[in-house]
């Protein structure tokens, strides 16, 4: 079998989308896996045959994008801006008609006027003589495929293998497309970014949405899924995005980083990473990095409570319960490895004294943290600054 050469073709009008960056992860995986017998070579070739719309600033970011999602390209980028000479070369060579200024082939314009290529020109030219034996894309160029496959034909070449595969789309069936790649717009790589999905769990979740995998296990890093990628297992229907099981996969990816790359995550951010407790109080406390990040700054920085956390900071009681923690603790914070004891003495403490102890606790919680609601309280212990408690004895006298 010849070398497989796959190329991921981004057009760059628009930001890298979950669509789009779902096409080049297929590419990816096809040629990092078993059949491709580790010869396999991906091309990224810029389709830029548009020019009024292809913006060099947005193919600089695509390609920022791909690498931050650690898809990687073994050759190019190439242009077909850089490539009009050719495709006119081609284009002289077709029994093409003319119709309305433009060049015909097969019933469909393929250049303009000014002899110029369309894509599915260009793009038939590029995938032969850049050798690409296949060619992996989305359903939606399943209408192009035939006028592709003749115009390599004319040429005198024998066409790739194409794959389409089903489409990623939102609820209701509308497909992820190009608006929805607008900058700022909810399904770009960028905002995925943002909002602090860890990349590998991004690759991790197109990838379900794309292929089975065989086995059980949900959380795959882009090497284990390219290890057991094949393509007669793709999926057959079109798959839903789903923010509820990529919030899922990002969550069970920030659980397994390392500490290291946790606490450079929450550096990124501005969150504090600096102690054990901290770090373990992030990998519990969040589903993406930007909330992981939260739950650390709520737990370091002077409390901003919410009218939940206010409501329960005046009740009488969380002072009262406060009281009894202060007295148990005799320095903060509490070392990691006491953390679960001294709560277990805590809730013995208010038990003893008749203290409710699940409105005792919110409020204690609330107090310390601004918030109702968030990591396991033995972690509040351990990462309590004497900062913190100044603040909180502060708000309570107020
Ligand atoms: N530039 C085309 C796109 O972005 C590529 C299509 C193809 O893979 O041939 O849809």
């Amino acid at each position: 079998m010849a070398p497989v050469r796959a190329r991921f073709a981004p057009s760059p009008t628009g930001a890298l989308h979950v669509g789009s960056a779902r096409t080049a992860l297929l590419n990816w995986l096809f040629v990092h896996s078993p059949v491709a017998e580790g010869r396999g070579r991906l091309l990224l070739r810029i389709d830029d045959t548009d020019e009024e719309r292809s913006d060099p600033v947005l193919e600089a970011a695509i390609l920022e994008d791909l690498r931050w999602l650690g898809l990687d390209w073994d050759d190019g980028p190439v242009r077909q801006s850089d490539r009009t000479a050719r495709y006119e070369a081609v284009l002289a060579e077709l029994p093409v008609s003319r119709r309305d200024d433009a060049y015909e082939f097969g019933g469909r314009v393929i250049a303009r006027s000014d002899g110029t290529a369309l894509y599915n020109l260009a793009s038939a030219v590029d995938d032969i003589d850049d050798a690409i034996s296949h060619v992996l894309r989305g359903r939606d160029h399943t209408a192009n495929t035939e006028l592709q496959m003749q115009i390599i034909h004319a040429m005198g070449a024998e066409p790739p293998v194409y794959v389409h595969a089903p489409l990623l789309v939102f609820e209701g069936g509308a497909k992820v497309s190009k608006r929805d790649g607008e900058a700022g717009g909810p399904a770009t790589i960028a905002s995925m970014r943002r909002a602090g999905y860890p990349p590998a769990a991004i690759c991790n979740a197109l990838a379900l949405s794309l292929a089975d995998f065989g086995v059980d296990e949900l959380m795959l890093t882009l090497d284990e899924m390219a290890d057991r990628f094949d393509l007669d297992r793709l999926h057959t229907a079109d798959s839903q995005f789903d923010e509820d099981k990529l919030r899922w996969v990002s969550g069970q990816h920030i659980r397994a980083m390392s500490d290291q790359e946790l606490a450079a995550a929450l550096a990124e951010r501005s969150a504090p990473s600096d102690s054990e407790a901290l770090l373990l109080a992030a990998r519990t406390g969040g589903s993406t990095l930007e909330e992981c990040a939260t739950t650390t700054r709520h737990l370091i920085e002077p409390p901003r409570p919410d009218a939940d956390a206010v409501a329960l900071i005046c009740d009488v009681n969380t002072a009262n319960a406060f009281a009894v923690l202060n007295r148990l603790v005799p320095s903060w914070p509490v070392p990691l490895a006491d953390s679960t004891s001294t709560f277990n003495e805590f809730k013995s403490l208010l038990r003893a004294q008749d203290f409710k102890l699940g409105p005792s606790l919110r409020g204690v919680r609330a107090l310390l943290t601004g918030r109702t609601q968030g990591v396991e309280f033995p972690l509040i212990l351990a990462t309590l600054t004497n900062d913190r408690i100044t603040a909180a004895q502060r708000s309570l006298s107020s």
